[in-house]
């Protein structure tokens, strides 16, 4: 059955301003952990962005017994190992902030030659009970060394997209959905969710 209402398992708001544009024009009614005043912490303890989802999907159901979507992403830098990957909002230690997330990744950069490869990545998960259903998302792009531009959150100022020459922070909303690792694994989400292909 199509639901008419589904939480997203998730309290950040710029993930959730864009999660909303792509389901704009369903009959499906978004609400955020906010809405319904869900305190409970969920301990992230999977080893990928794919386990991670899972986890927020399945904890968040148990809680509500309503459908869930949950995604978990982050940013990955190849000469890195792979880091920050899925330790992306807590890179700088587990209360820190976009600033000192930031900070810490150019100083982890600053003596890699350019070009600093990177790719923005995230896995996304519908629960509801019955259906399982994961879709994911990849974009690719390197790093600047100077922090650009004030939209989006995260890393948004240090990632240049392949074949922008602006920060995904400098580009607008639509266009940096249009094109994002979130905007391309909820919009499959979408499309599975609502049969819509
Ligand atoms: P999560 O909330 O555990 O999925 O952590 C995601 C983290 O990855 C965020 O806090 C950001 O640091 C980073 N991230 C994920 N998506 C984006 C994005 O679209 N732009 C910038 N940073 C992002």
């Amino acid at each position: 059955m199509i639901p008419v209402k589904i939480t997203i398992a998730t309290t950040n708001k710029g993930k959730l301003r864009e999660i909303e544009k792509i389901f704009l024009g369903s009959d499906i009614q978004l609400q955020t952990l906010a809405d319904i005043g869900w305190e409970k912490e969920i301990v992230e303890d999977g080893s990928t962005f794919a386990e991670n989802a899972m986890i927020k999907a399945r904890e968040v159901y148990a809680g509500l017994n309503s459908p869930v979507i949950a995604e978990d992403s982050g940013l990955v830098v190849d000469k890195l190992n792979g880091a920050p990957g899925i330790f992306s909002a807590r890179y700088a230690g587990e209360k820190a902030g976009d600033k000192a997330n930031n900070k810490k990744l150019l100083e982890e950069i600053k003596n890699i030659p350019d070009p600093v490869e990177a790719a923005f990545v995230c896995s996304a998960v519908y629960f509801d009970g019955e259906t399982i259903l994961v879709s994911e998302g990849r974009i690719d792009g390197r790093l600047v060394r100077t922090p650009r531009g004030e939209n989006g959150f995260g890393y948004d100022p240090l990632f240049l997209p392949n074949g922008y020459d602006k920060t995904t922070a400098e580009l607008s909303p639509e266009i940096k959905n249009s094109i994002s690792h979130r905007g391309q694994a909820m919009k499959k989400l979408r499309k599975m969710i609502l049969r819509e292909e």
